[in-house]
Parts: structure tokens; C-alpha cells; sequence
């Protein structure tokens, strides 16, 4: 059977071959071929040794050079092309003690986490080695582990998050013998790097049946162990409204919510903070927590600042009936960006506290309406909007750089999101005269 292999990497396969060493195509990319969907990135694995693979590809990143592993840039695209292998025991749980470079592929395919991941397909011959039964568990859209799960589970803990992982993904059922250790070897999770754990979490929440993986990791004894914090919203109740428990209420959200990572992370996190309290501060106190789960799990600082902003305004009052200038107060507060997800957010919120569907799209359609009304008006939003600067007001009212002149625009920016009219030059100057007279005199 063929499967369309994009030119780099058949380029790639080639120089390996015509050098007398074996190539096939392995992984990711093969399963998702199999299944219809364009692979993210192509692997390669030969027995050409790390040097080898180096003097055949003069433009080569040596990624992880250790596990021969060597990133080769091609003239339209990149692959990594790996030193077939076996894995020597992992006493750390983390990385195998020490690897074997080995020429036989199927030696190689049975060091990999699942059946469907364990498939090899030579491009030249066009031909699909299978040793493990992965093409019959793709079609029954089964996830099993290739060898017995304890054992590999056992060796690299991560491969339980990278089943759960799959399960969001592709929507496949995971194998009764495949599942059953998870709840044992639970534990074991807490031995692997925040890094690694943080990789498969960003994949799991982008995926399709996430609420079915959330769970997933909550009966077996996961989710308490690297997100403790949202496990701890089992059995508690998010308020009178709400059909479901805390727990549940965040999963829903987060399942109902767009794919879109910065936006799934804040719905599954928004409402931690009801657990101490469902006054609207929950919101502040939900952000809190998420910034130390995120920090935690070695999040960047911009994904850190997208889902606290989103939780910390996630109880935002505009609604499609709202004036104007309230909506203005709004979309000057979080940002235009910000305020289209806050949308996107409410309605994951809603359709996790099981609302009517029409009222869920209905409550979208009208309230991005009247920000696109808003916004049409091009009135000023933000400081750099308004008809003066720092500089104008410094020379306009004769004062020497310093805090006050921030506030100063602060001000006038605060007047014209009431009365957009303001925002002239000559009168900003008269508006700002007036607000430093109305200063006491230390603040000058
Ligand atoms: P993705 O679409 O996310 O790239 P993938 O299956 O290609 O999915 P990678 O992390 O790119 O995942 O890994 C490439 C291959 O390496 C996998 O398909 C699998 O065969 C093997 N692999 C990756 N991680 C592990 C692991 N922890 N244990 C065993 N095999 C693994
Ligand atoms: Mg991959």
C-alpha cells in the first residue's frame, strides 16, 4: 500500500538507501497517514550510525545526539532521522540506562509506546512492516501497548499520559489489558520530568474527545498527582446554577471549549478558586492558582499571561444588550484579542453548566456583533490612541518627565472612553490643565 510521502523525506530515505544503509519511515507521520490526516513531522530510522548519518547530511542539528537522534535539514522541509535501537532498563524512569544501536528494525519497533506508533513503511518498496499489529488497531481504533503495558508503563511512566494523550487525539478506546495497570503505577507519573508531563498535557487539551481523556485521568489516579488542584473540585459544588460538580463543570468547559490551547487551559482552570469561595473574587483567586500550575509545569511566560488574563475577566458583565460605552470600558480593559476569547470562553462556561444550545450560540453571535459595532467606531482605546502623548502633555502643561504624566493620559484615556468626543487635541490639553490642578501637590 502507498502512502504519500512529502519529497524531503523520501529524499531523505534515498541518500541513507543509495549509501548502503536501511531507511524507513516510522511513527507519528505513519499512523496519521494510515488515518487520513497530514503527519506534523516525518521520522526516519536507519542503522547508520549518528557519524554516518552526519557526513551524508552536511546540514544536520544534532538533537539528541545521545539517543542518535540527528534533526536533517532538507531543501522544503526537515526530518529526524534516528539510529535504529533497543533500550536498555530505565532505573530512573526516565531515560534508558544505556541504548543499543541495533540493524534490525523490528528490534527497534518494539522499544515504541503503542501498536499504531509501532508501524514502519519503506517508501521505496512502498511497503508497510507491521510486526505489532498496528494497522489492525488502528482500524478497530484501539490503543494497546506494544509488549506487556506493566513492564512498559513501568520503564517510562510518561507512556500513561501518552496513552491518555491519544485517546484526546484520535478518540480511540484504550485496550482493557492496556488500562488496566494505570491505577497502580499512577504514582510512578510523579518521577517524570514537568517538562515531558506539560508536552503531553498542551497535546491531550487540544484534542477532540478531551472530556473522555480528563476522566480518563481522574479514575486512574492521575489527575491528582499532577493536577491536584483540579482534582480537588471532585463531589464540590460550583453553585446552585450548575448541574455538575466542580470537576466536572471544568471538564466540560474545557471539552465544549474551541481547540485552541491558551483558551482549553482556561477553561479547565477558570473556577478553581470556587473552592474557596463563589463570590466573584474566585475569579482573581482561579488566576492565582493557574499561574502556580503553570509555572509548575514549565509553561512559557506568554501561555501563562494569555489563560490568567482570561480567568482573572472570565466573570465579565458586557452582554449584547449593554451601551456602547460599557463595551468600550470593556474591549479597552483586556484588549481586543482578549475580549473575542472571553467570548469563546463564556459560551465553553455555559455549555459546561449544560445551557441551552441556542442561548450558548445565540449569547456568541449577538455579543461579537456589538464588538464589531464598537469597534467599527474607531474610537480611542487605548493611550496611544488618544490626539496627544506623554510629549504633548509635558510640553502643554510644562512638566518634566515623571509618573504624573502617565497618569495624566491615564485620566484623559478614562474620560474619553465615556465621551469619545473629547478626544481632540485642544481639548485633552484643557481636560488635563484641569486634572493637575485637582492634583495635590506632592503628586506634581
Ligand atoms: P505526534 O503526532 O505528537 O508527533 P508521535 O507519535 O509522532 O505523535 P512523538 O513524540 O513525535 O509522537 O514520537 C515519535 C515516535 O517515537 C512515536 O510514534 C513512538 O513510536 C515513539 N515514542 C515517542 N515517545 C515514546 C515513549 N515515551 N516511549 C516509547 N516510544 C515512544
Ligand atoms: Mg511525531
Amino acid at each position: 500500500m502507498a502512502i504519500p510521502v512529502p519529497p524531503f523525506a523520501l529524499a531523505g530515505c534515498k541518500v541513507l538507501r543509495e549509501h548502503g544503509f536501511q531507511a524507513y519511515l516510522v511513527g507519528g507521520a505513519i499512523r496519521d497517514s494510515l488515518l487520513g490526516f497530514d503527519p506534523t513531522d516525518w521520522d526516519i530510522v536507519t542503522d547508520a550510525t549518528p557519524q554516518e548519518i552526519e557526513s551524508l547530511f552536511p546540514r544536520s542539528i544534532p538533537t539528541g545526539r545521545e539517543f542518535g537522534t540527528i534533526t536533517v535539514l532538507l531543501e522544503d522541509g526537515q526530518v529526524e532521522i534516528t539510529t535504529m535501537r533497543s533500550d536498555g532498563p530505565y532505573s530512573d524512569r526516565r531515560h534508558p540506562d544505556y541504548i543499543t544501536f541495533t540493524t534490525e528494525l523490528e528490534q527497534d519497533l518494539s522499544r515504541r509506546d503503542f501498536t499504531i506508533n509501532a508501524l514502519a513503511y519503506d517508501p521505496l518498496a512502498q511497503n508497510i512492516l507491521d510486526p505489532f499489529k498496528g494497522r489492525r488497531h488502528l482500524r478497530r481504533r484501539l490503543l494497546v501497548t506494544v509488549g506487556d503495558p506493566t513492564e512498559r508503563f513501568q520503564e517510562d511512566p510518561l507512556r500513561m499520559l501518552r496513552l491518555v494523550r491519544f485517546q484526546s487525539t484520535l478518540g480511540f478506546r484504550i485496550e482493557k489489558k492496556t488500562g488496566k495497570p494505570l491505577r497502580g503505577f499512577a504514582r510512578l507519573i510523579e518521577n517524570v520530568s514537568p517538562e515531558r508531563v506539560f508536552g503531553e498535557l498542551n497535546k491531550m487539551l487540544v484534542g477532540r474527545e478531551l472530556y473522555l481523556a480528563l476522566e480518563t485521568l481522574f479514575t486512574h489516579g492521575l489527575m491528582e498527582r499532577i493536577l491536584p488542584e483540579l482534582a480537588a473540585g471532585h463531589r464540590v459544588s460550583p453553585g446552585e446554577s450548575h448541574p455538575y460538580d466542580l470537576l466536572g463543570h471544568a471538564m466540560a468547559s474545557a471539552h465544549f471549549c474551541e481547540p485552541i490551547l491558551h483558551l482549553r487551559w482556561a477553561a479547565l482552570l477558570h473556577d478553581l478558586g470556587k473552592q474557596e469561595t463563589r463570590k466573584r473574587v474566585h475569579a482573581e483567586i482561579s488566576a492565582a492558582s493557574a499561574e502556580i500550575i503553570l509555572r509548575r509545569l514549565r509553561a512559557s511566560n506568554d501561555l501563562v499571561k494569555s489563560v490568567t488574563t482570561l480567568i482573572r475577566h472570565h466573570m465579565f458583565a458586557v452582554h449584547p444588550h449593554s451601551s456602547n460605552r460599557e463595551i468600550r470600558r470593556f474591549l479597552a480593559l483586556v484588549g481586543k484579542e482578549a475580549a473575542f476569547e472571553l467570548i469563546k470562553l463564556r459560551q465553553a462556561d455555559m455549555a459546561g453548566m449544560n445551557q441551552n444550545p441556542r442561548r450558548i450560540v445565540a449569547f456568541g453571535q449577538d455579543l461579537e456583533a456589538r464588538f464589531h459595532e464598537v469597534l467599527k467606531e474607531d474610537q480611542a482605546l487605548s493611550l496611544g490612541d488618544l490626539a496627544l502623548d506623554g510629549h504633548d502633555i509635558m510640553r502643554a502643561l510644562d512638566l518634566e518627565p515623571g509618573p504624573v504624566v502617565g497618569q495624566i493620559l491615564r485620566h484623559l484615556l478614562d474620560r474619553v472612553l465615556d465621551t469619545p468626543s473629547l478626544n481632540e487635541r485642544g481639548k485633552l490639553e484643557a481636560l488635563a490643565q484641569e486634572y493637575l490642578g485637582s492634583l495635590p501637590d506632592s503628586r506634581v
